[in-house]
């Protein structure tokens, strides 16, 4: 993940990788400094409820946001501290501090994983490569991994299991090309990343007079950011898209947004 460093892309097919990473090796830590590491919305809810923050606390305390050429959204960047080695805002001498709730890249680190929606959106295609660093010395270690292993000791799958359903709009995102209007642009970004914004704007405005919303999961997203995040997703999916993922009301009333 360090930027100086050069980097050996590797297909990962049925073989094993050998790595391990320990506090006694001579790199450690050497990985989170200078690093360009995008957001999910499970990265920035997993984290800012670890560090029991709010949405915009987070946001403007730990992170950037920049336009990527893939998408006319918006994506945020952890931001780097500013002096000394850049290093990542939570690295200290024992190791990650947030280590519970670290991003979904950091737990897939030394592999990466590229995903592609199978035709008519149901499923993703999974492709996991090795990423040899040269600082990393984690390669010369004695121990064996299969992919399998390192997914389920780095508890990679939930992670990828939330990002993917937010990938699949960040895809559809390149149809909108320079069309993106601010008010599509600002609604993204509430769903995406403000969640305390995204619930004050459901419950303070018509939102559940307009749709239709069970009880259940109205409590739900009141009180539970996870269910919040997803339907934010859904959200999204009705409002910039078109899919059928809400069910209005009524029949041809139109919602207009107030973000
Ligand atoms: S072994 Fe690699 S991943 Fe572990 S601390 Fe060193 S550079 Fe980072
Ligand atoms: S979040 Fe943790 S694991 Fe990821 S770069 Fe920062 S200190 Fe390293």
């Amino acid at each position: 993940m360090k930027n100086a460093s050069k980097e050996i892309f590797r297909p990962l097919k049925e073989s094993n990788f050998f790595f391990n990473c320990h506090k006694d090796i001579s790199c450690f830590n050497d990985c989170c400094a200078k690093l360009r590491l995008i957001l999910t919305p499970y990265d920035i809810l997993r984290i800012k409820n670890r560090l029991e923050l709010s949405s915009d606390e987070f946001l403007s305390l730990y992170t950037d946001t920049v336009i990527e050429p893939q998408s006319p959204f918006p994506m945020v960047k952890l931001k780097m501290n500013r002096k000394g080695e850049k290093s990542c805002p939570f690295v200290t001498e024992a190791g990650c501090r947030i280590y519970k709730d670290r991003p979904g890249a950091c737990r897939l680190y030394p592999l990466g994983r590229a995903s592609s929606l199978v035709e008519g959106g149901k499923g993703v295609i999974e492709k996991f490569f090795v990423v040899e660093e040269s600082h990393c010395r984690g390669f010369r270690e004695n121990k064996s991994w299969t992919l399998n292993e390192w997914i389920d000791h780095e508890g990679v799958a939930e992670y990828s299991r939330m990002n993917d359903q937010w990938l699949k709009l960040v895809t559809a995102s390149r149809k909108l090309g320079g069309n993106a209007i601010t008010q599509k642009i600002q609604m993204f970004f509430m769903a995406s990343y403000n969640l305390d914004k995204f619930r004050a704007f459901l419950f303070k405005s018509r939102f559940f007079d307009l749709f239709e919303v069970d009880s259940d999961l109205k409590k739900e997203l009141r009180d539970q950011d996870v269910s919040l995040m997803e339907f934010g997703i859904k959200w999204l999916g009705f409002s910039l898209f078109g899919d059928k993922t809400l069910q209005p009301k009524g029949h041809g009333r139109e919602f207009k947004t107030s973000a």
